[in-house]
């Protein structure tokens, strides 16, 4: 009974034993087979991981390697501006040119043009090929006129939108003061809408479009005469394409072994990406007062003091007048941006009553006409009179100088004939006592043959007294 219970135990025993050695065996495989699929799944997470790697370092090359389209204005049957001998398309080739060549020798850059031949390009196929290319920026390259051919200066106009409006105007602000030392005058960086409130230029409205930043530059106008000394020879032109140049390169913090130049802690100025629309400016300066300081009567100059501000743009010009507004000088630049108030010196014409009015533009070109004063006449003498008198002066002058000269000249003749005549006949004691001696030679030999005559006649008488005798 009991060997029997012991051969029980030991079955069951067996029995166990089995069972537990088969689970482990069975756990052991599951570990393996999880291990390995662990580390298939980590290998394959590495690789993807390392994929990405490689995708992100590409990534990185990218963007250290800016791409910039430089869009010289206008082409083809579009001219652009054109006064005098220039003309718009022309000048901006030669502006893109020189800017492509001056940033080719930069590091980390690649530049292409919209156009390289005088082809005509719609403004919509301009960003086209810039979206093509992945451009990081579109600079585009133009020369302003105006109506009047009042308007001077340099300006820069950018989106009213977002990133592509703070990135405009950063880029916007290392141009304008590049331009400015040159000694261009600032009318400043501005957005300007359409009536649908959007980007008023298609260049910047087709660019914004694609998520471009886009700067539209107007180096200068073409038709006054502050500015005409920046672009009346092509190597000015040239300067102004590596002036741009060098405003990329400063913008995007590139160096240059060829140049030896290190951009590359350019400070930037920063602009916060707006949340609306920049609107430009509406309406007229806010405020414009005068007040004369002084009035000079013996030269007609005026001191006038000008207090005027615009809490939108800025004033930029101001323009005087000395009869009410009838007439007014040519604009002149705002002395000060950063001042409201400044004197300046004007030229009243005499015999008139001066009415001092003056004009004060604000950054869009919209006035406000200040209060007039009123001045007493002046009665002075005019810088022409004044030169007239002294030209009649002179002319009286010469006459009398003339009249003494020739004066001069007649005694100078008679003295020179007499002097001639005594140098002709030189009277020496000598000559003098020849002379006398012949003289009295002659006189002696005249009264000896009066003698003898005499004598000779006495005797014939005699002769024909003897004969009557005989
Ligand atoms: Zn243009």
């Amino acid at each position: 009974m009991r060997n029997c219970k012991n051969k029980e135990m030991l079955k069951r025993n067996k029995f166990i034993w089995h069972h537990i050695s088969k689970a482990l065996l069975s756990i052991m495989l599951f570990c393996a087979l999880f291990s390995i699929q662990v580390s298939f799944i980590c290998a394959q997470e590495n690789e993807i991981q390392e994929e990405g790697m490689t995708e992100g370092i590409d990534d990185g090359i990218k963007a250290e390697q800016i791409v910039i389209v430089i869009d010289p204005g206008h082409g083809g049957e579009n001219l652009g501006g054109e006064y005098e001998d220039y003309t718009e398309k022309e000048m901006t080739m030669i502006v893109a040119n020189a800017m492509k060549e001056e940033l080719d020798k930069y590091e980390g850059i690649t530049v292409y043009m919209t156009r390289t031949g005088d082809q005509e390009l719609s403004l919509e196929e301009r960003c086209e090929y810039a979206e093509s290319v992945n451009a990081d920026f579109l600079f585009c390259l133009h020369f302003n006129m105006s109506e009047h051919h009042t308007l001077f200066g340099a300006e820069c106009w950018v989106s009213a939108y977002g990133e592509n409006y703070s990135k405009g105007y950063s880029f916007a602000s290392v141009e304008m003061d590049m331009l400015q030392d040159l000694g261009l005058y600032s009318r400043g960086i501005k957005t300007r809408l359409n009536n649908k409130g959007i980007d008023y230029y298609g260049i910047i409205r087709h660019s914004t479009e694609r998520d471009i930043p886009c700067v539209l530059i107007e180096h200068c106008h073409l038709d006054q005469e502050n500015d005409q000394p920046f672009y009346d020879h092509n190597e000015k032109l040239i300067e102004f394409g590596k002036l741009d140049a060098t405003a990329v390169a400063k913008y995007f913090h590139l160096s240059s072994e060829e140049l030896d130049v290190d951009y590359s802690g350019y400070p930037n100025v920063h602009v916060d990406v707006p949340s609306n629309v920049v609107s430009p400016d509406k309406t007229e300066p806010d405020i414009c007062m005068i007040e004369v300081l002084d009035q000079n009567m013996t030269n007609g100059e005026v001191k006038v003091q000008v207090s005027a501000a615009d809490y939108d743009s800025g004033m930029l010009y101001y323009t005087y007048s000395y009869d009410n507004g009838q007439t007014f000088s040519q604009l002149q630049r705002w002395p000060d941006k950063s001042s409201d108030t400044f004197d300046f010196t004007m030229q009243v014409p005499p015999h008139i009553v001066p009415q001092i009015v003056v004009n004060g533009y604000n950054g869009y070109d919209l006035y406000t006409t200040s209060n007039m004063v009123s001045l007493p006449s002046m009665d002075y003498k005019t810088s022409e009179e004044i030169a007239a008198e002294l030209a009649e002066q002179e002319a009286l002058k010469s006459v009398s100088e003339a009249v003494a000269s020739e004066k001069e000249k007649t005694e100078i003749v008679v003295t020179r004939e007499l002097t001639e005549e005594q140098e002709k006949k030189p009277i020496s004691f000598g000559y003098f006592l020849t002379v006398c001696i012949v003289c009295a030679l002659l006189v002696l030999a005249m009264t000896i043959s009066m003698l003898l005559i005499l004598g000779g006649r006495k005797r014939k008488r005699r002769k024909r007294r003897r004969r009557r005798r005989r």
